[in-house]
C-alpha cells in the first residue's frame, strides 16, 4: 500500500502531468493503490495522485460505496451558491478548515475504462472534485481557507 504524503511534502505542490495513456496498466496499478490508500484512512473519501507520490493527473472519490476514478479531469463550470464547509485532507492529518467553494461543479474526464465522460455534480461530490483537482495543480486547502485564524484543528465533521 502506498503510503500518503503529508505537508509539506514538496510534491504536495508540485503541478501534474496529463495522463497519455488512461487504461494503461502504470494506472490501473496507480488507481488500485490510491484506493487502497484511501479506504485505509477512516475519514477518507478521496485521494489525488500527487498524495501518494505521482505527479499525474488522477484523483479517485467514493461517496456512498460509490468508487469514481477521473483521469485528466477539467472543470468546465462553477456555479450554485457558495458554500461554507469544514474540509479535511489526508495530508494534512486531523485537521479541519472551513472552506467556501461553489455548490455545483460540471466536469469533463475520462473514466478507468477509458470514457470520456461530462458529469454535473453538487454538494458533497461537488466539493472532493474542487478539492482533488486543486491537488493535481498543486493548490492545498489550507491555501483556500478563508478563515486564517480557523488554522487551528476542528473536530471532524465528515
Ligand atoms: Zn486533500
Amino acid at each position: 500500500m502506498l503510503e500518503i504524503l503529508t505537508y509539506p511534502n514538496p510534491i504536495l505542490k508540485q503541478k501534474s502531468k496529463l495522463v497519455s495513456d488512461p487504461t494503461s496498466l502504470e494506472i490501473k496499478q496507480l488507481v488500485s493503490d490510491m484506493t487502497k490508500s484511501m479506504r485505509a484512512h477512516e475519514h477518507g473519501l478521496a485521494v489525488a495522485a500527487p498524495q501518494v507520490g505521482s505527479s499525474l493527473r488522477v484523483f479517485v472519490i467514493e461517496i456512498d460505496d460509490k468508487l469514481m476514478v477521473f483521469i485528466n479531469p477539467e472543470i468546465q463550470k462553477l456555479s450554485g451558491k457558495d458554500v461554507r464547509m469544514e474540509e479535511g485532507c489526508l495530508s494534512f492529518p486531523g485537521k479541519y478548515l472551513p472552506i467556501v467553494r461553489p455548490n455545483k461543479v460540471k466536469v469533463k474526464f475520462t473514466d478507468s475504462s477509458g470514457q470520456k465522460q461530462i458529469i454535473k455534480a453538487s454538494g458533497l461530490l461537488a466539493r472532493a472534485i474542487q478539492h482533488e483537482n486543486d491537488h493535481l495543480d498543486g493548490v492545498l486547502f489550507t491555501e483556500r481557507a478563508t478563515d486564517k485564524e480557523s488554522e487551528l484543528v476542528l473536530e471532524p465533521t465528515l
